[in-house]
């Protein structure tokens, strides 16, 4: 089933200890869709500027993912710079520039009007909810991620997208930052209250966790000797698992398990190398294969 996605694509300026990129392709629905073409057709919504050229869209070209969403504006296509700690573990924003994301009005194509999986990536919150609105019946799935630069400048407008939401997919420190709860079980059960039924949590190289009323279930990180550049794995993690999802057609118990497992496969590729370029050479055996290692990783006998 074909899973739509609204989100950032962007030029990132990247430095981490590994080294340092001035202008890489990115974007957090860059990521998710790239990610979750390897699973199910993906139809993109966003916006980009004259500066994106033809070479910036090949990306997209050779994979399932439909660009009639893909809106191409006069101005500058949205650009973000990070910077990583010695670990990796944090990463601090040093700029962030709307550009054609400030004055966006997407309009759905009406094929997409049906989606029954829908993934908003981290943007604008009314943006999200805008998107999700034109969907024209209740979809089956609807996810969102956000970031810090949201969570503290549209608090308001974001409270109000997450009423429609499903499953929320942040990183840790969101989730204490969105629910003043240090501990994430405890923040869980105070998002549950905003809307959401489910909670994924991203934990960088502590891998993820999602807590659900069926209970809570971990799966680790890929254990990586040389992690390069971590941007893109939160959304890259989300293309596995949304994908996985879309592509079963099934949101049981045992599907959002699987699904978690090809969310951290899909991120553990992400860091291995800078930005895109990793996801760019992926094939989708390799997928499998470390979806299976992944299996081995975490068997035991009681
Ligand atoms: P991640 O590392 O998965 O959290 O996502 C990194 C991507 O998010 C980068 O490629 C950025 O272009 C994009 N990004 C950074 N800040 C924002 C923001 N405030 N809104 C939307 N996308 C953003």
């Amino acid at each position: 089933m074909s899973l739509l996605v609204v989100g950032s694509v962007a030029f990132d300026c990247l430095e981490s200890p590994y080294g340092k990129v001035e202008r890489a392709l990115g974007g957090a629905a860059t990521y998710f869709a790239v990610a979750a073409s390897f699973f199910t057709p993906v139809n993109l919504v966003g916006i980009v500027g004259d500066d994106f050229t033809e070479v910036d869209a090949r990306i997209f070209h050779g994979r399932t993912i439909d660009l009639e969403g893909l809106e191409r504006a006069e101005g500058k296509t949205f650009f973000w710079s990070g910077v990583y700690s010695q670990n990796l573990n944090e990463r601090t924003t040093r700029v962030t520039d709307l550009n054609v994301f400030a004055n966006f009005k997407p309009k759905l194509p009406e094929k997409y009007r049906s989606s029954k999986y829908v993934f908003l990536a981290n943007i604008a919150p009314d943006l999200q909810r805008d998107v999700l609105e034109q969907v024209k019946v209740r979809p089956k799935l609807a996810a969102l991620d956000t970031m810090n630069y949201w969570i503290e400048r549209t608090p308001t407008e974001l409270r109000e997208t997450l009423r429609h939401i499903d499953i929320l997919v942040i990183n840790d420190a969101e989730t204490r930052q969105l629910s003043s709860e240090h501990n994430l079980l405890r923040a869980a059960r105070h998002i549950f209250k905003m809307g959401p039924s489910s909670l994924v949590v991203k934990r960088g190289e502590y891998g993820a966790m999602l807590v659900d009323k069926q209970g809570v279930f971990c799966v680790p990180a890929f254990p990586l000797e040389e992690p390069h550049d971590p941007t893109g794995a939160g959304d890259s993690f989300a293309g596995g698992f949304m994908g996985y999802l879309a592509a079963a057609g099934r949101t049981t118990d045992l599907y959002l398990r699987r699904a978690m497992v090809y969310g951290s496969v899909m991120g553990s590729f992400t860091v291995e190398s800078f930005g895109l370029d990793r996801l760019r050479k992926l094939k989708r055996n390799e997928i499998h294969a470390r979806a299976r290692h992944f299996a081995k990783l975490t068997q035991f006998k009681l």
